[in-house]
């Protein structure tokens, strides 16, 4: 026996449920047990409303819903679903023959699976579903009832059926016929739709009118549902009350979710490129200019920096390496001028390499002028200039070219004859 349980309710949370959803039962005002049993499980929700005295009715309903959460399908299928309502329909009569709660115990099933757009129910007894569907409820079961019966045939009005004293018998239960089907329910809903899944104790209490009020008012499903079993008790609350609501989020809304969840997904990717690329950019900006290097005039020297010339938002990027002792003003005025602006080079070794040169071409200049103008290959620059000197005298010449080890490449077969033949006089 579990008659101090007045809640039950299998928490099961099946994965990718977008489903909002909130649930109450309550005992009521007038019994002592609660008989009903619900299982919230998205997509999978369940009501039973147990009968049978003796506290027999809630090990029915309870043993019902157990077996449904168990072999639901994991979507929505009617014919599965069919199959685990008439499992469990075996399982209460079994229980009943081996002495768990009374025979002739009994429970109603509404079990709706609800995914996206797609809602499935299999119905058994007076429990039942309802859509909210653009603010209009429908009742989407049909009661397995006397009263149902009787007002299909004209005989009573649903008014009448509401207060008249057989409004409690069913005709269709869980727990007496082997044979049982349930009525199964197939329906296209749409996202903003609502589903109610209810025991009698609600919709014998509360007026279709009222229930639908309440539906539209209330926006959040948990507090929706308890609001639904308030008013039951405030009416007087004769039965046992369980309440379900659900939101039908929809695939539109669950594709415009999975989009989000996309377009997320692709912001970080694209963020962590942009970082990537501005790390790489910076370590290369870095290396570069830790590296390069570029000759520049300092108080009218030739000063070597590191990093390159000029600056950038205000920023430098050079690093002072020493100042040199060639004055500036000594050097070939297209020079001077590029050295305004900075002479990059790729290294402080070629910078350094580029100073000896200047060097270099300001001793030749610094030698007795007067020959260099009947030469007429410059380029070769300093060590060219230094073989002419002797000039006047070919024949000496060419030991100091040997000796500096500066033979310039268009030094004639002659000169390099020469040499050889100065070093062995
Ligand atoms: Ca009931």
């Amino acid at each position: 026996m579990a008659a101090e349980r007045s809640y039950k309710s299998t928490p099961r949370t099946r994965k990718g449920a977008i489903t909002a959803f909130g649930s109450r039962t309550d005992i009521g005002c007038l019994r002592d047990h609660n008989e009903d049993s619900l299982v919230v499980a998205p997509p999978l929700f369940v009501v039973a409303d147990g009968m049978g005295g003796h506290a027999a009715g809630e090990v029915a309903s309870e043993i019902a819903v157990d077996v449904i959460a168990a072999l639901a399908p994991e979507h929505p299928d009617g014919e599965v679903l069919a199959h685990a309502v008439q499992e469990a329909n075996r399982a209460v009569i079994r229980a009943a023959r081996e002495g768990r709660g009374r025979e002739g115990m009994g429970t109603t099933v509404t079990a709706a699976m609800l995914e996206g757009e797609r809602l499935v129910i299999a119905q058994v007894g007076d429990s039942r579903a309802y859509l909210l569907h653009q603010g209009k409820l429908q009742q989407l079961t049909r009661d397995h009832s006397l009263m149902a019966d009787m007002i299909e045939a004209g005989q009573l009005t649903p008014e009448e059926a509401r207060t008249h004293p057989q409004r409690s018998v069913i005709t269709r239960a869980l727990g007496s016929d082997l044979r049982l089907q349930p009525d199964i329910y197939e329906i296209n809903v749409e996202a903003g739709d609502r589903l109610l899944i209810c025991s009698d104790g609600l919709s014998g209490m509360v007026s279709d009118e009222e229930i639908e009020h309440t539906l539209r008012r209330v926006q959040d499903p948990q507090r929706c549902a308890s609001q639904l079993v308030n008013e039951a008790i405030a009416n007087g609350g004769h039965d046992n009350v369980t309440v379900i609501v659900s939101d039908v989020a929809g695939f539109a809304e669950a594709r415009r979710k999975k989009m989000a969840r996309k377009t997320k997904v692709f912001i970080a990717f694209v963020l962590l490129l942009f970082v990537a690329i501005v790390a790489g950019t910076a370590w290369g900006a870095k290396t570069y200019l830790d590296t390069a290097a570029f000759l520049t005039e300092d108080d009218g020297k030739v000063a070597i920096y590191r990093g390159m010339p000029g600056s950038l938002l205000g920023f430098s990027f050079s690093r002072y390496e020493r100042t040199t002792d060639v004055p500036v003003d000594q050097l070939q005025p297209g020079v001077a001028n590029r050295l305004q602006a900075g002479i990059r080079v790729d290294s402080v070794a070629d910078a350094e390499a580029l100073v000896e040169e200047y060097e270099e071409e300001i001793a030749a200049r610094e030698t007795p002028p007067g020959t260099s103008g009947e030469e007429t290959d410059d380029k070769e620059g300093g060590a060219g200039a230094k073989d002419e000197p002797a000039n006047t005298d070919a024949k000496d010449a060419p030991a100091s070219a040997g000796a500096d080890g500066l033979v310039p490449a268009s030094t004639s077969n002659d000169a390099a004859n020469a040499s050889e033949r100065g070093d062995v006089a």
